[in-house]
């Protein structure tokens, strides 16, 4: 089967039967390091909502895990009064049971499809599009293949399928190109709705501004990388995400580009410096820990470079807090 296959396949059995998340799982994301995350982008959510006049509207996120960023973005962005209806897009059963403890009164979405038509929606996207599969190509010396996965003996073996691929640039002998299709179909169909009614979408993962060549996939299980093929459902299978083919996606929908930057840059922007002192001078005992979760989020050793934050937003709608030139 094509590679795409295989991921989308093992990711869909990862996620369904288990919470990945924290110490005891297998990867920690931003909102589970510190809820200064979540309140900076509930910050930026309330500030755009403001400043665009203050309509009905709806927040929506997409793979929104243990619910944690909603619930710290939720929180800050009501003390600005903006306090919309909370649509979940999230297909694993066992993640929607933790976020409805956390959310008694969310509406959960198999897909973008069925979201609100009839009036602005606020998108976060944290972590989700790297999760989606992806499709994979290696230029050899008779032109494009695309990489497959096949059974040898009792295990998983990469092969190349043999049909030739037509579509892409012509690149060295060797080169890797990936290209997310679900990604720019959930892009478009979101800008379908934003170019319409208003709104827009924030999407933060580890990824590049494109175009590139390179293998970016990585399975992680404890903590620890594996082979992508070694643990078929039971390791988490992520691909760098290309901004630029998710721009290029929103612009053709009719949506306004901002970005990508790094999360680093888009965090002191909203004010984590201002943040991590409010909670010190609260909690003076927890300096350390706080400093430490600060670091990790913007530090470029940690993730304030790898990860990148892009905006997209209606047509006409200002332009959100810290991507202004
Ligand atoms: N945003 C959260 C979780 C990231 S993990 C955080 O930052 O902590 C990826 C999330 O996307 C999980 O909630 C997973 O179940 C969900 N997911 C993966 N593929 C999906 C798909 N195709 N449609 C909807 N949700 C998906």
């Amino acid at each position: 089967m094509p590679f795409h296959d295989y991921m989308a396949a093992s990711n869909a059995r990862y996620y369904a039967t288990r919470d990945p998340l924290g110490l005891a799982g297998d990867f920690t994301t931003a909102p589970e390091i510190s809820q200064m995350f979540g309140e900076l982008v509930g910050v930026w959510l309330a500030d755009l909502w403001l400043r665009a006049d203050s309509p009905p509207a709806a927040y929506v996120e997409l793979g929104p895990g243990r619910g944690t960023l909603a619930v710290d973005a939720r929180r800050a962005a009501r003390k600005a009064g903006f306090a919309p209806p909370v649509h979940l897009v999230e297909t694993s059963p066992t993640l929607r049971t933790a976020q409805a403890e956390r959310f008694f009164d969310a509406t959960w979405h198999d897909t973008v499809d069925t979201l609100p038509d009839d009036r602005p929606l606020f998108v976060v996207a944290n972590e989700f599009f790297d999760a989606l599969p992806v499709r994979q190509y290696e230029r050899t010396p008779d032109g494009w293949r695309e990489r497959g996965v096949a059974r040898e003996g009792d295990r998983l073996a990469p092969i190349l399928l043999p049909e030739p691929i037509e579509h892409l640039p012509d690149a060295p002998t060797g080169s890797i190109a990936e290209r997310n299709p679900a990604a720019a179909t959930i892009i478009t169909a979101l800008a379908a709705r934003l170019r319409f009614r208003g709104g827009a979408l924030l999407a933060i993962d580890y990824g590049y501004a494109g175009p590139a060549f390179g293998d970016t996939v990585q399975a992680m299980r404890a903590h620890a990388p594996v082979d992508p093929l070694a643990y078929p459902g039971e390791a988490d299978l992520t691909a760098h995400v290309d901004f630029t083919a998710l721009a290029d996606a929103a612009r053709a929908g009719g949506l306004a580009t901002h970005g990508p930057i790094p999360q680093g840059t888009f965090l002191r922007a909203m004010g984590i410096g201002l943040r991590t002192a409010a909670l010190t001078a609260a909690a003076p005992a927890r300096a350390d820990e706080i400093a430490a979760a600060r670091d990790r989020l913007i530090s470029p050793d940690a993730m304030g470079a790898l990860f990148k934050v892009a905006a997209y937003t209606a047509p006409g709608w200002p332009v959100p807090a810290g991507f202004a030139q």
